[in-house]
């Protein structure tokens, strides 16, 4: 569970981009993040993990204040938190299956085919992520062969092998067809759902919220100013 406690953020002097969100997200809850350019969305994203330093506030995850731990400890914390990005940030030269296993890693390494350094468990529950995304038959092409849904597929596997507790997605779709854009959709909330795993989605795409999205919060100059179902969206505006 993630529970934002007057999460805020001052970049400039008067710059405040984020102003006292306070926001609970429950195991296996889905939020869809909507607002127009600049209302905060990608800083609240990126102030969960730390990207983006808080100015204050709290963000407890499970009951650790993530905005409170030094470096060290941040480090291992953000191994809880899967991230799903809109360019897809894969290595191109590496196949999919080793970008996939690089999440179990939480880096990635210098060295070439170091499938055979992981244990066999890894391999194995990597081999079962492609499966379950539509990508087995395709785990030892490069990632720069695969079309851009494909690649967010990578991406959602990537993210799972981390067996994260947490999964920020940013504008997962932004870069697809409108097709595509909804199979990936399906596929994200599919996993999440499965796996009681709850998920922050930055979808600057209402309609595509609206039919996917459980709950959907929307900001406005850094502050909510919708927090709900998708059908009460309807009567807002
Ligand atoms: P998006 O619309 O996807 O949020 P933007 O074009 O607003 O993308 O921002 C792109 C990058 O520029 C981000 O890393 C963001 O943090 C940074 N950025 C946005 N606004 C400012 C600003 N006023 N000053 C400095 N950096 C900014
Ligand atoms: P959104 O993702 O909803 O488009 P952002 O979180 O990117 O909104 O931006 C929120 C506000 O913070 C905007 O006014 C933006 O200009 C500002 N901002 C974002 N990143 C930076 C940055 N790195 N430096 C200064 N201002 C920023």
């Amino acid at each position: 569970m993630l529970v934002l406690q007057n999460l805020t953020k001052q970049y400039g002097a008067k710059d405040v981009a984020l102003k006292n969100v306070s926001l609970t997200i429950g195991q296996g809850e889905i939020v869809g993040l909507i607002g127009p350019s600049g209302a905060g969305k990608s800083t609240l994203i990126r102030c969960i993990n730390r990207l983006v330093e808080p100015s204050g506030g709290k963000i407890l995850l499970d009951d650790v204040d993530l905005a409170s731990l030094s470096a060290k400890e941040l480090r291992r914390a953000r191994r809880r938190i899967g991230m799903i990005f809109q360019e897809y940030a894969l290595v191109e030269r590496l196949t999919v299956m080793e970008n996939v296993l690089s999440g179990r890693l939480g880096y990635v390494p210098f060295w070439r085919s170091y499938l055979r350094k992981f244990p066999a468990n890894d391999v194995r529950s990597a081999y079962a992520l492609l499966d379950r995304v539509g990508l087995l038959a395709h785990a030892d092409k490069r990632a720069d062969a695969l079309s851009g849904g494909q690649r967010q597929r990578v991406g959602i596997a990537r993210a799972l092998a981390q067996e994260p507790d947490l999964l920020l997605v940013d504008e997962p779709t932004a870069s697809l067809d409108p097709k595509t854009s909804r199979q990936i959709m399906r596929l994200i909330t599919e996993v999440c759902v499965e796996r009681a795993l709850p998920a922050i989605v930055n979808i600057h795409d209402v309609p595509l919220a609206k039919q996917f999205m459980q709950r959907i919060v929307g900001l406005r100059a850094g502050g909510v100013v919708f927090d709900g179902k998708p059908e009460a969206l309807d009567n807002e505006v």
